[in-house]
């Protein structure tokens, strides 16, 4: 093979793996996170998931209402965005100087299984019913109303760090990204480069 070959194929196929590797960890960091206030892996697209996002618009995510309770008193002024399990209505609760301000609906409730798994918001009484009869865990749980779940956080923020990671992408998944963009787009330049220098 011609050497005027050699250096623009190896850019090309450099670039490519680079690429290749940087798009999938980007699709992946995208769709998950950690939940900010006990560090769980969770899907962001789940129907468990919360987003907590204070007013300067950074998001941050959350495995249950009362780990988003606790990342919305950490922050103080947030709107903690989630669904009702039963129905995917969305819910949401509005914290003011590290308390809470309003909830809509105003009769959204959290059945309380006992732990961040179990522990699921209902838009209405209907579906707080709907999610007891499909969930053995839920069928004799207790319910909190909004205020009991700001409450709880309170109380368990007491004891626990908040480890304040506001969601992004992290550089590394950038630079790889980016590195293989670059050697795609160099590797034509040096053939041409390299053409030229032979003649
Ligand atoms: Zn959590
Ligand atoms: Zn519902």
């Amino acid at each position: 093979m011609k050497k005027t070959l050699y250096i623009p194929l190896a850019l090309l196929i450099a670039g490519s793996i680079l690429s290749v590797v940087g798009a999938n960890s980007y699709i992946n960091e995208s769709g998950t996170a950690l939940c900010t206030a006990c560090g769980m892996k969770i899907s962001k697209s789940d129907t468990s998931t919360l987003a907590v996002s204070s007013t300067n618009g950074q998001i941050r995510y959350a495995c249950c209402p009362v780990c988003a309770g606790m990342v919305g008193l950490y922050v103080k002024n947030a709107t903690i965005t989630g669904e009702c399990i039963g129905c995917g209505k969305e819910i949401t609760f509005q914290l003011a100087n590290g308390a809470l301000s309003s909830s809509n609906p105003a009769v959204a409730t959290m059945i309380s299984g006992g732990s961040c798994a179990k522990n699921k918001l209902a838009c209405s009484a209907a579906c707080e019913a709907t999610i007891r009869s499909k969930n053995d865990w839920a069928a004799n749980a207790p319910v909190k109303t909004s205020s009991q779940v700001i409450a709880a956080a309170q109380t368990k923020l007491a004891s626990v760090t908040i480890s304040d990671k506001p969601d992004s992408i992290s550089t590394p998944v950038y630079a790889l990204l980016g590195s293989g963009i670059a050697l795609l787009a160099f590797a034509p330049v040096t053939w041409v480069y390299l053409k030229k220098s032979r003649t």
